[in-house]
Formats: C-alpha cells, sequence, structure tokens
C-alpha cells in the first residue's frame, strides 16, 4: 500500500491514461498540446513496438521532442498492472499472470502457446456478474469493469513477454519450438475468454481492441480475435449492427431454455428465443458464422439427445460448436464427459452438418484452463 492510498486526495480528477488512447485520439492530443500529430505516431511506436512504458524510458529525437514526452508524462496516466505471480504449466506450452491493478484488485492473463500459436487469453472484468454455476469466476460475483488501459495492459504484457523471450529461446525452448520461427513468435491471438463478461463491459473490450489492432503497433488481425460472450443478446446485435469484423463465440452450454437457464443464470434475463434471434441478426447481417461454447458436464449435458437439440437449434445457421470438458471448480460438483460422450456428441452434430471441437485441455495443472482463473488469488488481495 502506498502512503497515497492511505491519505485520501480530495478527488482531483483522474488523469486519462495512456494506454486507454487509440492512435487517433494521441493525435488529438497531440494537436492539442501544440505538437504535431507525428509526434503521437513516435511515442505510439514506442509504447507498442519498442515496449517502452513510460515517456523517461523513451529517448527525445526530433520526432518526440522533450516538451512533448515532458506533457505526456506530467498529464497522462501511465500505471501498468505488475505481475504478482507467474505459472507455468508442466507441459510448457501455458504461461499464467496474475496481475495486481492499482487498486489492488487482481486479474489473470494467460499466453498459450501451441501448434505454431501464440494466443493471449485476457480478461474484461474482475469477478463476473453473470453467476454461471461451473465457472469460477461467476462464484466470486462481480467487482468491477475493468478499463480499456487495463485490457491493452494485458495483451501488450503478453506481447512484451514474447518479444523477451524471442532473443534468449532457451527460457522458452520447448522441443517443438527449436525451430528458426520461434524466434520471429510474435502475438497473433487474442481471446476474451479470461475474468468475466467482455459483452458486459461493451465500450471498454471494443475501445481495446481498436488499440489492439492499429496497424502501427501490435497490428493484431480483427479475424484473430475472439469475444466470446455468455449471451447478452444486445451486445450481439451491437457487434452486427457495428459490424465488427471480430470473431464471436457464444456459451450456450444448454439447448432449451430450462436447462441452459439451470446452468446460466444470465439466461432468464436473455432467453433462448431472444438470443438466438440476435445470433440470426448477427449471421446474416455480418454473414459470419458464429462458435457455440458448450462445456461437456457429465450426466447433465453431454447425452445424444442435447446433442440433437442443439442440431435442431442451430440448423440453419453458420455455426461452429466448441466442446469444453468441464473443468473442476471448486464451488461446482459436476465431473467432465468421458471421452467417448464427447465422441458421441460431436457424431451427432457432424450428422446434421455442424462441424465442431473438442477442446484441448491446457493449461489444468496451474488453473489457467477456462473458468478457473484467479478466485483463490483475489480472495487474498
Ligand atoms: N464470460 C464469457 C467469457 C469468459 S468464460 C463467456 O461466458 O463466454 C470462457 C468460456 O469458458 C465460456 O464458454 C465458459 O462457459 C467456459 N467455462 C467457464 N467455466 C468453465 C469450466 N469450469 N469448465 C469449462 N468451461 C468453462
Ligand atoms: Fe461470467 Fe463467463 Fe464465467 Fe459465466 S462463464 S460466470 S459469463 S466469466
Amino acid at each position: 500500500m502506498s502512503a497515497d492510498s492511505a491519505a485520501p486526495a480530495p478527488n482531483p480528477a483522474p488523469r486519462p491514461a495512456a494506454l486507454g488512447l487509440t492512435r487517433a485520439e494521441w493525435r488529438a492530443l497531440a494537436v492539442e498540446w501544440d505538437c504535431s500529430p507525428r509526434h503521437a505516431d513516435s511515442i505510439w511506436a514506442e509504447i507498442y513496438l519498442r515496449g517502452r512504458r513510460a515517456p523517461a524510458d523513451m529517448t527525445a529525437h526530433d520526432l518526440l521532442p522533450p516538451r512533448f514526452l515532458a506533457r505526456a508524462a506530467a498529464e497522462l496516466d501511465w500505471t501498468r498492472p505488475t505481475v504478482a505471480r507467474e505459472t507455468r504449466s508442466s507441459d510448457g506450452f501455458t504461461r499464467k499472470y496474475l496481475l495486481a491493478l492499482a487498486d489492488g484488485h487482481r486479474i489473470e492473463t494467460v499466453l498459450m502457446r501451441y501448434q505454431g500459436r501464440t494466443t493471449a487469453c485476457v480478461s474484461s472484468q474482475v469477478g463476473c456478474a453473470m453467476g454461471c454455476v461451473f465457472c469460477a469466476t461467476g462464484q466470486m460475483g462481480y467487482v468491477r469493469h475493468l478499463t480499456t488501459a487495463e485490457i491493452v495492459a494485458q495483451v501488450l504484457h503478453v506481447a512484451d513477454v514474447l518479444r523477451d523471450t524471442a532473443s534468449d529461446a532457451p527460457a522458452l525452448a520447448e522441443p517443438s519450438h527449436a525451430s528458426p520461427h520461434h524466434r520471429h513468435e510474435r502475438l497473433r491471438n487474442i481471446v476474451f475468454m479470461g475474468m468475466g463478461e467482455p459483452l458486459h463491459n461493451y465500450d471498454a473490450v471494443m475501445h481495446a481492441i481498436d488499440v489492439v489492432r492499429d496497424s502501427a503497433g501490435l497490428a493484431l488481425a480483427a479475424q484473430k480475435i475472439s469475444v466470446s460472450t455468455v449471451g447478452v443478446a444486445p451486445g450481439i446485435r451491437r457487434l452486427a449492427d457495428e459490424r465488427r469484423p471480430i470473431h464471436l463465440a457464444v456459451s450456450l452450454h444448454g439447448a432449451t431454455q430450462e436447462e441452459r437457464a439451470a446452468l446460466v443464470p444470465a439466461a432468464r434475463k436473455w432467453k433462448l428465443d431472444e438470443l438466438m434471434a440476435a445470433c440470426r441478426h448477427y449471421t446474416t447481417t455480418l454473414g459470419r458464422r458464429i462458435f457455440f461454447e458448450w462445456t461437456l458436464i457429465e450426466g447433465q449435458n453431454d447425452g445424444p439427445e442435447q446433442a440433437r437439440a442443439v442440431a435442431a437449434l442451430l440448423q440453419g445457421m453458420p455455426a461452429q460448436v466448441n466442446l469444453i470438458p468441464l473443468n473442476l471448480t471448486g464451488g461446482y460438483g459436476g465431473a467432465p464427459s468421458r471421452p467417448a460422450a464427447a465422441r458421441a456428441f460431436q457424431d451427432v452434430l457432424a450428422a446434421a452438418g455442424i462441424p465442431s471441437t473438442v477442446r484441448q485441455r491446457r493449461g489444468i495443472d496451474i488453473a489457467a484452463g477456462c473458468g478457473q482463473l484467479a478466485v483463490a488469488e483475489a480472495a487474498l488481495s
């Protein structure tokens, strides 16, 4: 705890967060400061390409003059979450970062590296209000939304880790990565599947996506960014109407209103009919398919009759189903489906022409699997 937090100041206007600005916003700020928009582009490159964390780390030059750096230092908030703990999975492919935010709350960000893919699984909230019965984040309840800057900081952290380890490959060198490509590894995929419901924090999440997509910075392709939602129907419609070119995953888990609501309390607010209507609006407006997520729980939602109900529900819609065998959490007694049940479920979907995958279980030994994030640690803060 710092002295500042012990003696609250008389509420000064908070400084905008440097990582919460798009490049266009940086440029507008530069003009407001009587500087050139090209100064904004230069500071953008310092942050997003060179990993500089504050103006003090940046070397002044023609396109980054001292008076611009001084204003940026004085008028913006450069605080970043700090790494409270790093955990590595025994297979070496997953690293979980427990990040401490400025107010002491903790969130988790996961770096997954397998099959040549580098993916950051990022959080959108501290806790979650949606209360899905099998999810550790849901079990902890809602604490607050993350800001744009806190979301961007997670992505930047993972990008920095990859940049820093590219030159000392042995630190991350599993045998299958001991290839020359390893040295050029950079972050390419983001999934909003960490803590929280991204469409409950729509504006901050979309603003952060705008920042990380910028081609002069982290340059993540929109097609490599997935937002997973519990089924916030108005948010799905908004994504469609704003023509956001990112991927959408919808967590279904039950194919009737009753079965779904038993696992996903938010389904009482956004009923299955309303959700499916929003999904159809999305697929027809954008001409894109939707990924439907289905946590497979033994004896609960993994039988052939449920699979047939999913097939009926998704008939005629461009869709893919991602089956996720349940990860165990302290507050829920269910068990993951057996592989044979998962295969049988897939067979029913395949017979109806619906493609599906069974999610690889990654990072389970460090509790970085879906729905297992940050809960014990959050309780400590
Ligand atoms: N709030 C969003 C995104 C975060 S959860 C959502 O619910 O979609 C990401 C995925 O993990 C969701 O599909 C969610 O249902 C799933 N999940 C949560 N807890 C799980 C658990 N214990 N085992 C398997 N999947 C889980
Ligand atoms: Fe929230 Fe998603 Fe967990 Fe449900 S599964 S409680 S929506 S984080």
